[in-house]
C-alpha cells in the first residue's frame, strides 16, 4: 500500500492492551489508569480479522506491543496467526522484559522472530525508582534466555533522560562491546506523563554523539534510528530522536490500538475505529485502505514541544 505521499506502508504495529505489569514515571501515572470496559476491547477473532485484513493489503511487518504485550493471556496464540499466514516477514514483540524469560520458548515456538526490550538502566535501585517497583533482575534473566534459546537479534530500547540515566550512556555503549546487543537510544517524548519530565529531562543525541567518537556511523536498514558501532564491537549503538530529527519521510508504519481503532500517525489525533466493519471483509479492506493513503504527512512535535495525540504512549504502544 502506497499513502497518497508515495511512502510505503508495510508495517503495523499491535497495542494488545494498555494494561502494564510496571508503573514507569514517564509513562504511566502513578494512581493506575482508567478502566477500559470488556466491551471496548478488541477480542481475540477481532484482532486476527484485523491483522489479515491488512496482511492482504500488503502488511509485511507485525509488532506487539501494549501497555505490556505479555500480561495478554493467548498471546502465543495471536503470534501463531499472524505467522501462520504466511506472508509476514517479520513478527516482534516490545515488552519490558518481566515476564519474557518465561514466556520465550512458547513465544518462539508460535513463531515471534525477535524483541525489543525496554531498559533505560542497569542499576537495581534505579530500576526498581524508575518503574515504580519493577525487578531489573527479571529483565537480565529474560535477556540470557533470549540469547540462549536464539531469539535474536535483541534491541534495547532505552530513553534518554537527562539527571537520570545520562551518566549510564557509557555502560550501555559498553554492553555492545561485550554482547551482540542492539541499544536503541530514544528521545523521551512530551506526550503523556512524559510532558511532566520533558522540560528537566529532554536530551538531545548530538550531546551524546560528541561525548563518543569512537562511534561510527554504520549502514542499517532501519528507517527510524541512525546506528553506529565502537570498534570490535559485536552490537550496535542506534538513535531514536522523534524531536530532533524527524523521520516521518520514511514513516512506513500504522497502529492499531487494543480498542480496535487505527492510528496513521503515533503523534496525530486522527483514529479511525474499526468495529463497525469487522464483519464485512470488503467494508474493512477498504477503510484500512483509505487510512493508509490519507496517512499525515508529518508531526510538529518539534514545533509545539507537545504531541497532538489525547492518548498515552501506553494506550498506543511506542
Ligand atoms: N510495555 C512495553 C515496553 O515497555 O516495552 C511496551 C509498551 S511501551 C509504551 C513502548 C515503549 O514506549 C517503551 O520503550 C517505553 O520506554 C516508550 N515510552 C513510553 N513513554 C515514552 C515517552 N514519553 N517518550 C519516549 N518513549 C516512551
Ligand atoms: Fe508499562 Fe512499557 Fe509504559 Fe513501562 S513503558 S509503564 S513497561 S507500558
Amino acid at each position: 500500500m502506497i499513502d497518497k505521499t508515495g511512502r510505503k506502508i508495510e508495517y503495523l504495529r499491535v497495542s494488545l492492551t494498555d494494561r502494564c505489569n510496571l508503573r514507569c514515571v514517564y509513562c504511566m501515572p502513578e494512581e493506575g489508569i482508567p478502566k477500559v470496559s470488556h466491551e471496548e476491547v478488541l477480542r481475540f477473532e477481532e484482532f486476527e480479522k484485523i491483522i489479515s485484513a491488512c496482511a492482504n493489503l500488503g502488511i509485511k511487518k507485525v509488532r506487539f506491543t501494549g501497555g505490556e504485550p505479555l500480561i495478554l493471556k493467548g498471546v502465543e496464540k495471536l503470534i501463531a496467526h499472524t505467522s501462520s499466514l504466511g506472508t509476514i516477514d517479520d513478527i516482534s514483540i516490545t515488552t519490558n522484559g518481566i515476564l519474557l524469560g518465561d514466556m520465550a520458548d512458547n513465544l518462539k515456538k508460535a513463531g515471534l522472530n525477535r524483541v525489543n526490550i525496554s531498559l533505560d538502566t542497569l542499576d537495581h535501585e534505579k530500576f526498581k525508582n524508575i518503574t515504580r517497583g519493577g525487578d531489573l533482575n527479571k529483565v537480565l534473566k529474560s535477556i540470557d534466555k533470549c540469547f540462549s534459546i536464539g531469539l535474536t537479534p535483541i534491541k534495547l530500547n532505552t530513553v534518554l533522560m537527562r539527571g537520570f540515566n545520562d551518566d549510564e550512556v557509557e555502560k550501555f555503549i559498553n554492553l555492545t562491546k561485550e554482547i551482540p546487543i542492539n541499544v536503541r537510544f530514544i528521545e523521551l517524548m512530551p506526550l503523556g506523563e512524559g510532558l511532566k519530565y520533558y522540560d528537566k529531562a529532554e536530551m538531545k543525541i548530538d550531546e551524546i554523539l560528541d561525548a563518543h567518537p569512537e562511534l561510527v556511523s554504520i549502514k542499517d536498514k532501519s528507517n527510524v534510528a541512525t546506528v553506529f558501532q565502537a570498534k570490535n564491537a559485536l552490537g550496535t549503538v542506534g538513535f531514536i530522536s522523534p524531536m530532533s530529527c524527524k523521520f516521518c519521510s520514511s514513516c512506513n508504519r500504522i497502529r492499531l490500538t487494543s480498542t480496535g481503532t487505527i492510528k496513521p500517525c503515533l503523534h496525530s489525533d486522527e483514529e479511525i475505529n474499526l468495529k463497525p466493519f469487522l464483519n464485512d471483509k470488503n467494508a474493512l479492506a477498504n477503510v484500512i485502505k483509505d487510512t493508509i493513503y490519507n496517512k499525515p504527512e508529518e508531526h510538529h512535535m518539534d514545533k509545539d514541544k507537545k504531541s497532538s495525540t489525547h492518548r498515552m504512549m501506553f494506550q498506543i504502544g511506542g
